[in-house]
């Protein structure tokens, strides 16, 4: 179980961590696509266990060809939503540093997938105290998009009432795709406007975990198309642009939409005849 401070705070960029478990990688030892972690107390683990479900194109999955890392605690976001996993390093006291370069869920845990080392860094061991780094300058434009990619869901949603089916990003850029029927050119450029005012608005964006019935019970709530929370899951996470968005969400987000800056947006394609998409990029504050 690695606990993940992300998703209670947002800004956090590193901790002090302890390795639980460790697996050299393929690349050295073991055969690949069957990597296998040890080190914790029971039965090995299988790295390969999907991250979140619907996530297509989360990026930062490069494998289980590099060594694996589980650790106690944690500040990398694995993916999923539409977010792309954290990239950053570990550190351990003497200086050796490892490069993350993808992050994955495995059960309770969040497993980090090192660069091979180069000749004559050793590996952490299992025990060891690290420091925990993600890239934040990458990160912080992640938060930034994925909380204007909320102002958009918002705004088409209060005022056309279309549903979003899909949506996907990378730092500074994104896209969305909606149920909307009578979307055209350009009202795009009206949603822009009017996404560009409720940013500038400086609206809050809060962050709540609440049991699984008293979330449901919010109307609008569970507004995408596409509702993958699994049955077994007791409480969910929301994620609220005060007086604009509320939505269950599992990703990082700035703490006020005027630190977004705007958007611009940057095409507008037709998937059919209900189904729009939107891209936009951010445009960075004055
Ligand atoms: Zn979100």
């Amino acid at each position: 179980m690695s606990d993940n401070i992300c998703y209670r705070d947002a800004y956090a960029r590193s901790v002090e961590a302890v390795v639980v478990a460790l697996e050299p990688g393929a690349g050295e030892a073991g055969e690949p696509g069957a990597a296998r972690i040890s080190g914790a107390p029971g039965e090995p683990r299988a790295l390969g266990a999907p991250g979140v479900p619907g996530a297509p194109g989360q990026g930062g999955q490069p494998g289980p060809l590099g060594p694996a890392v589980v650790l106690d605690r944690t500040v990398f976001y694995p993916g999923g939503g539409g977010q792309p996993a954290d990239r950053g390093v570990l550190r351990a006291s003497d200086g050796r540093t490892w490069t993350v370069v993808g992050v994955r869920k495995s059960g309770d845990d969040i497993v980090h997938l090192l660069e091979p080392p180069t000749t004559g860094t050793a590996l952490p061991v299992v025990g060891e105290r690290v420091t925990v780094e993600i890239d934040w300058e990458r990160r912080h434009a992640l938060m930034r998009t994925h909380t204007a990619l909320h102002a958009l869901c918002g705004v088409v949603w209060r005022d056309y009432r279309a549903q979003v089916t899909g949506g996907n990003m990378e730092p500074g850029a994104g896209r969305m795709d909606f149920e909307f029927e009578r979307m055209s050119g350009e009202l795009v450029g009206e949603i822009e406007a009017k996404v560009n005012a409720e940013l500038a608005a400086g609206r809050d964006v809060r962050v709540a975990i609440l049991p699984r019935a008293k979330a449901f019970a919010i109307p609008d709530l569970i507004r995408t198309k596409i509702n993958l929370l699994p049955e077994g899951i007791e409480t969910i996470r929301t994620i609220e642009i005060v007086g604009l968005d509320l939505q269950a969400d599992g990703g990082t987000h700035v703490a006020n939409t005027r630190e977004v800056g705007s958007i611009r947006v940057t095409g507008y394609e037709s998937k059919g005849r209900l189904n729009k998409r939107i891209r936009i990029e951010l445009v960075d504050p004055a």
